[in-house]
């Protein structure tokens, strides 16, 4: 397999990063949390910030 550069992105929730995947492939433009737990907290309470 080649080596590929695939795009990543900065999750809101837990600010890390996090990889392009395909479940993506046609979403990725609005993708901004690396995982439904993280979309889920999102919508619970904004972070809070010290
Ligand atoms: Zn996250």
């Amino acid at each position: 397999m080649k080596k590929q550069h695939l795009p990543t992105k900065t999750c809101l929730v837990c600010g890390r990063p996090f990889t392009w995947r395909k479940k993506w492939e046609k979403v990725w433009e609005e993708v901004k949390y690396c995982s439904d737990r993280c979309r889920s907290q999102r919508n619970k309470k904004a972070i809070e910030n010290p």
